[in-house]
């Protein structure tokens, strides 16, 4: 369950700064736009998990490209001119996902609004950034349970941890 909590504090900390669209921490990548062929986009079937920093994740795919793996997550929602800091955070952690997985460091994720794609570079900045949230994550797991984030039975119909997690509503 500890695992599950370190997603759900991502997503948690996605709300707290959705309000926020500046890049207020330093040697956090803006994004790049880029275009993206969606067609060489292949979903994961189960979530990657790292037994080193104990995060968990399931990218929504993977897309091979020159001999590298890079992760998409696709957000419903628009976007102006950057994505939010807490979407890159959740872009870092699939990419730490996925060097530890597979073996090969990607040099960005992808993150795809509705109206907008862009390329976060997976700087060993980013990454020194994460692990940091992660303390902070565990510690904070330390000290109580963290609940259920939301009362949407859709939501849990869709997760990939539905078979694992106790709070499921569906
Ligand atoms: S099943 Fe529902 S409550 Fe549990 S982790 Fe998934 S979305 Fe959250």
């Amino acid at each position: 369950m500890l695992f599950v909590a370190f997603l759900l504090f991502i997503f948690a900390l996605a709300l707290f700064w959705q309000a926020s669209r500046q890049q207020k921490n330093a040697g956090l990548p803006s994004g790049r736009v880029i275009y993206a062929d969606t067609r060489a986009w292949g979903p994961l079937e189960q979530p990657l998990y790292d037994p080193v920093s104990g995060l968990t994740g399931k990218p929504d795919y993977l897309v091979e490209e020159k001999d590298q793996i890079i992760p998409v997550e696709v957000k419903s929602s628009q976007v102006s001119a950057a994505p939010y800091d807490a979407h890159i955070y959740q872009v870092a952690a699939y990419c730490l996902l996925v060097h530890r997985h597979y073996g090969k460091r990607p040099p960005f994720g992808i993150l795809h609004y509705a109206n907008r794609t862009f390329a976060v570079d997976y700087t060993p900045q980013l990454e020194a950034a994460l692990l940091e949230k992660l303390d902070e994550m565990r510690q904070t797991d330390r000290r109580k349970d963290i609940p259920r984030s939301h009362d949407s039975a859709a939501r849990c119909a869709r997760c990939g941890y539905r078979s694992s997690c106790d709070q499921r509503l569906f």
